[in-house]
């Protein structure tokens, strides 16, 4: 019997393996990683500098380790380069591996700006342990930072950045950061929040160029103004891994598309995490992978069960201006009714009904978070 066959060691495909092996503790099981393979908590990347934390300190468990807990076969500094769906192999660089059943994790590339100008190369951006690593180094000597892109990531980034004494500017195209998730008032109060870190915003502006010019770099707008920086960090969004699974003919769209039971349309092929695509819904966050993997296990242990998705809040780690939200999944007639207090604001969104259909809260009132969230309807029900 060939083994089960995971691809990549990030949260999915750990705890997805973690799951597995609750329930089984036989099955052979092989994860193939282009990574290190050692274990890490992704979110600690956007808090981790203010921490002045070296990146193996970000490091949960060795790959040594992993091992060993996981009683897995696990390949790593290896690129799967292709999958032949119909023979169940996968092709490596200098290997063929059969399975019987394959989970696709590998995740999401962040979005490259198109700039440019001699130092468009030299934007970075921070998606792994590796990234970390390389920024954190590039910026030793750097006291200002350019961050592109004032989405929950580039905020992010920019409260950490600050509150490690860096000077930080963000370019946003957008009239507030978060806009799409944020009624205007909290996107206010982020924007504020950060500027108390004395972070200097460039809303409605896009950047164009990036130059070397002497030993800055100079970010050119497209407005003609120009912020001046030792390091430049992209943060204009994710994509889900999709190609490798495209060339094999299994069905993707915004990410790897899979049904309830985290299946593909071909047999044996699965996908979780930031790369899958679960009946429409592409969730790039920590809980909806956790219900995935749950799931998974169940199914791969011989209980074919579906994914549930309850409402699942987000908390963006910006302690300048604390924010907890929860995106209502298909933005319809419904309405945000803004309640403004001293210490925070808390935002409805409800239909005409007044049935809640998301929130998002600052301050003070994001400890209501869990309460508003039991009062949501969930993202997806169990069926
Ligand atoms: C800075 C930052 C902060 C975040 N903060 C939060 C937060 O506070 N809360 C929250 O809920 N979410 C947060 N997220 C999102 C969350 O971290 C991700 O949803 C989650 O980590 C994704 O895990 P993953 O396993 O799907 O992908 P990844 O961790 O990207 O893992 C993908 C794996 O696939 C491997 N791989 C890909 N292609 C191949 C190939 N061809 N061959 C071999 N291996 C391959 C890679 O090497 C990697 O090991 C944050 C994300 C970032 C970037």
């Amino acid at each position: 019997m060939h083994p089960i066959i995971i691809i990549g060691s990030g949260m999915a495909a750990y705890t997805l393996a973690r799951e597995f092996r609750k329930l089984d503790k036989e099955t052979a099981l092989t994860i193939i990683t282009a990574d290190d393979g050692d274990a890490y908590s992704k979110p600690m990347l956007s808090t981790a500098l203010a921490q002045n934390k070296a990146p193996d300190q970000l490091v949960n468990a060795k790959v040594e380790s992993m091992r060993e807990q996981l009683n897995a076969q696990i390949l790593s500094n290896q690129q799967v380069l292709a999958i032949d769906a119909a023979a169940k192999q996968l092709q490596l660089q200098d290997q063929t591996l059969s399975y019987s059943k394959l989970i696709l994790a590998l995740g999401a590339d962040p979005v490259r700006a198109q700039l440019a100008g001699d130092a468009a190369d030299a934007v970075m951006s921070i998606n792994d342990l590796t990234d970390y690593a390389r920024f954190r180094a590039a910026i030793v000597n750097a006291k200002r930072v350019a961050i592109l892109g004032g989405g929950l990531i580039g905020c992010e980034f920019a409260n950490d950045l600050a509150a490690a004494g860096f000077h930080v500017e963000i370019v946003h195209p957008q009239a507030y950061p978060l806009e799409r998730l944020l009624p205007e008032a909290a996107a206010i109060a982020l924007r504020d929040g950060l500027a108390g870190l004395g972070v200097v915003w460039h809303l409605q502006r896009m950047a164009v160029a990036v130059d070397h010019h002497g030993d800055d770099l100079v970010v050119s707008l497209n407005d003609g103004s120009t912020v001046a920086a030792d390091a430049v960090l992209s943060a204009i969004g994710l994509r889900p891994r999709t190609q490798l699974a495209q060339h094999a003919g299994i069905h993707t769209g915004r990410g790897i598309r899979v049904n309830r039971q985290l299946q593909t349309n071909v047999p044996d092929v699965y996908a979780i995490g930031d790369c899958a695509e679960v009946e429409g819904h592409v969730l790039p966050y920590v809980l909806p992978l956790m219900a995935q993997a749950r799931a998974l296990a169940a199914t791969l242990s011989g209980t074919p069960t579906n994914v549930a998705y309850p409402a699942m809040p987000v908390v963006v780690k910006t302690p300048a201006c604390p924010i907890a939200l929860a995106a209502p999944s298909v933005p319809d007639s419904a309405s945000w009714t803004v309640d403004c207090q001293e210490d925070g604001i808390c935002a409805l969104y409800q239909d005409a009904n007044g049935q809640l259909l998301g929130f998002a809260l600052t301050g003070k009132a994001t400890q209501q978070r869990q309460a508003l969230a039991k009062q949501l309807p969930p993202i997806l029900t169990m069926q």
